[in-house]
């Protein structure tokens, strides 16, 4: 039997939305908006960014925020059960910049992700992602270096991502993404997405 590798999900499944937490921090309600609501990152990530620029806000804004969240209640400890398991590598389409504060209380796991761009002044003049579709990219290459890929994911931009794995799940995901999507199981609970990839090692 092949050996496994498992891909998951950050915001959403592992650490609250990274931008619903700032909208409720900066009382902004138009921050709150994710790949949930728009399926098109690009038309997402443009309108945070012209948002925090009217606003004035910079990148140290937002990484304080993100320093004051925690993971979602048990998902540090699902990691590191999982991890004790088989190898694990998050495949997230936040920013590293965005992404330290909340890979030091998961205990550093690995994560493929995407890089902003920053003046000199601290303000956040872009964005770059490393590869359009990384989730689905990473989860190919992985099945390419022969391993059974085992994915899990809550939101639109996940979906190529688990039809690429050899097994996806849906985790925490919302009823409209579970409609379009039922050809991925839909899970809750740490305990039962750990059952499930326990079967599949
Ligand atoms: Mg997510």
């Amino acid at each position: 039997m092949k050996q496994s590798i498992v891909v998951l999900d950050l915001e959403g499944v592992l650490v609250p939305e990274i931008w619903i937490a700032v909208a409720e921090k900066t009382s902004i309600p138009d921050l709150r908006l994710t790949t949930r609501d728009i399926p098109d990152y690009d038309v997402l990530m443009r309108g945070r960014l012209k948002i925090l620029d009217e606003r004035g806000l910079k990148l140290a804004d937002i990484q304080e925020v993100i320093g004051t969240l925690s993971p979602l209640p048990g998902g540090a400890e699902f990691l590191a059960e999982l991890r004790s398991l088989t190898q694990v590598i998050i495949l997230s389409d936040t920013f590293e910049e965005f992404a330290k504060p909340l890979m030091r209380q998961l205990g550093w796991p690995s994560i493929l992700c995407h890089r902003l761009d920053i003046t000199s002044e601290g303000r956040i003049a872009g964005y770059r992602l490393r590869q359009p579709d990384q989730k689905r990219k990473a989860t190919h290459a992985l099945k390419q270096l022969n391993y059974q890929v085992i994915a899990a994911g809550d939101s639109f931009n996940d979906t190529t991502m688990l039809a690429e794995a050899d097994h996806g799940f849906l985790f925490h995901a919302p009823d409209n993404i579970r409609k379009q999507f039922p050809q991925f199981k839909a899970l809750d609970a740490y305990g039962d997405l750990l059952k499930e990839i326990k079967e599949r090692l």
